[in-house]
């Protein structure tokens, strides 16, 4: 179907598939097949040559793989798509194909716990730099870049913070050294942020979260130019990770896709909702949300996103013994990692999702002891508020003791 010019959720509902070519089927048929057969061995040999186009093995391609690579480029506005078995995979298979000993990467100094830990722990044991930047500040990267810099990596909103990188800025900056910038989308989406029409190179999912959006599955979406994508297909996805979607991950994602717009903008409207309820209570010592006045970078969010989206640190009095009573207390809202559900997750990042951080490494990168981070998910904003303010009320008491 042409969906050339159509808005986004037309576009998430129909881009790349033509039902009258599936005899009807409004679904894309999901083709659960690890390989493909050959009309000859000499076609075969075609194909690994790269003479003959065609699906051989579901390592490289697979067809609702492909519809669903063709949806996450339509969306980020990119030539080209690929899925992998987790946001990870993703990552790992980027990063494997874009850089080599010698090289050096620059990365935001807030990151996701295990891009960090593989970045600084796995890449730097086969002779690769990795140099954390505070990159909410371009100057630092302007006198951090070097030749050696193949490639400048950063989140935005990072996680688990919501600290935000002015994509446009480092792009430029990166470009003129010769470095490729690679963004993790996984907090912003498509529909708030797309990194490349702000002049990023490659931009990356953990699909696990929003573009899933149920809670149902691991997997990772990367998009960028058409040569990109083959060379991380043929390189970081085929041989060094191997970290290959399910064809059946790829048809739950491509129904996730379908409400995406819509999802979002809920989530989006519950969280200003409870940043504020969260803002104006006594026991709630600071808010970090884009859409609250008192957000450092307000002036970078409205330039760089739609909304505000759906993730709230927050630090409550008390700091790190005041926020694990806080989360115990919460009835509704559920204690778990992950993000970007149905249903509102609530977690302590320095004991879980950025504990790969040592102590000293989570002062000097911005990750507050006593943070927890907040997904708020579909459920009724009321209702999401009273669970919070039952939790804190029982909090001033405490403190008040
Ligand atoms: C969860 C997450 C990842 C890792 O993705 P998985 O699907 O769990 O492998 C990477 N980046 C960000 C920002 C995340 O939140």
């Amino acid at each position: 179907m042409d969906t050339n010019g159509k808005g986004f959720s037309t576009r998430a509902i129909h881009h790349g598939y033509d039902a009258g070519e599936h005899q009807g089927s409004l679904n894309p048929p999901v083709y659960l097949t690890s390989t493909f057969t050959f009309e000859t061995a000499e076609a075969g040999g075609a194909m690994f040559a790269g003479e003959q186009e065609g699906h051989f093995y579901s390592r490289i391609s697979n067809p609702t793989l492909d519809q669903l690579e063709q949806r996450i480029a339509n969306l980020e506005g990119a030539e080209a798509g690929l899925a992998t078995a987790s946001g990870m995979g993703a990552i790992t298979s980027v990063l494997w194909t874009l850089v080599a000993a010698g090289d050096q990467v620059i990365i935001d100094k807030t990151l996701y716990g295990c891009t960090f830990a593989f970045l600084t722990h796995g890449l730097t044991k086969f002779g690769v730099t990795v140099t954390p930047v505070d990159l909410t500040d371009p100057d630092n990267l302007t006198r951090a870049i070097t030749d050696q810099t193949k490639v400048v990596y950063f989140e935005t909103p990072a996680n688990p913070n919501n600290r935000l990188v002015d994509i446009a800025a480092i792009s430029r900056i990166a470009h003129a050294q010769g470095a490729k910038v690679v963004v993790d989308n996984t907090y912003a989406t498509p529909v708030l942020t797309r990194p490349l029409e702000h002049g990023a190179d490659i931009v990356l999912h953990s699909a696990t979260k929003y573009l899933g959006g149920h809670g149902d599955l691991v997997a990772g979406l990367i998009a960028g130019s058409a040569e990109d994508m083959q060379q991380v297909r043929l390189v970081g996805l085929k041989d060094m990770t191997g970290a290959v979607m399910s064809p059946l991950t790829a048809m739950l994602i491509l129904r996730g896709l379908k409400t995406l717009e819509l999802r979002v903008e809920r989530h989006c409207q519950s969280a200003l909702r409870v940043a504020q309820a969260l803002e104006a209570h006594p026991a709630v010592a600071r808010v970090y949300y884009p859409g609250l006045a008192s957000f450092a970078q307000k002036p970078l969010a409205e330039r760089q996103m739609s909304n505000f989206g759906g993730m709230i640190p927050f630090e409550v009095v008390g700091g790190k013994a005041g926020g694990i009573a806080l989360m115990n207390r919460l009835k509704l809202i559920q204690r778990a990692v992950s993000l970007g559900d149905a249903e509102s997750l609530i977690q302590h990042p320095a004991s879980m999702t950025h504990s790969t951080y040592t102590p000293e490494e989570r002062l000097e990168h911005g990750i507050a002891e006593g943070l927890v981070r907040l997904s708020v998910g579909l459920e009724d904003a009321d209702d999401l508020i009273e669970d919070l303010m039952a939790a804190l009320s029982q909090h001033n008491a405490i403190a008040a003791e």
